[in-house]
């Protein structure tokens, strides 16, 4: 399909210029730290989790446009969403990355809507970028997995 891999870099690039939900939260809003050695990657994902739902979320932190596009998108895509919808979103995109956990039987939900998300799937391609993709979504599930309200 023609042309998809440059709208793929246009998606990923705009992220990358204009991250979404750029910021912190203040406490009791949880945050969790990730860092890629391979590249260099720093991510801080804060999420607020409300009667739970992930009622708000923001990241900061510097690095590759993978890293710093993957989890701009994953913050538009899990703004609002339930921990329950929020954790199939990251086990699918996962999926995408080709990392399923090891032992997870859990089912992928392959209907799932990634959205702009499925301008990273060249990234499989790249497997030393696989880490830098999925760097925002395993600092998030560290703080999902903090919080009080699971
Ligand atoms: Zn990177």
């Amino acid at each position: 399909m023609p042309g998809l891999e440059d709208l793929y870099r246009e998606i990923i690039l705009d992220h990358y210029r204009t991250p979404r939900n750029r910021g912190e939260l203040d406490p009791p809003a949880i945050s969790a730290e990730g860092y890629n050695p391979l590249c260099g990657d720093e991510i801080r994902v804060f999420i607020s989790v409300e009667n739970g739902v992930v009622s708000d979320v923001r990241f900061n932190g510097s690095g590759c446009s993978i890293s710093q596009s993957s989890t701009s998108m994953m913050t538009t895509a899990i703004k609002g969403k339930t921990v329950a919808e929020v954790r199939k979103i990251v086990r699918r995109f996962k999926h995408m990355m080709t990392l399923d956990e090891e032992g997870d039987t859990s089912p992928v939900d392959e209907s799932l809507n990634l959205g702009d998300l499925e301008a990273l799937q060249g990234v499989v391609k790249f497997p030393v970028r696989i880490k830098c993709a999925t760097l925002g979504w395993n600092t998030l599930l560290d703080a999902l997995n903090a919080s009080p309200h699971p």
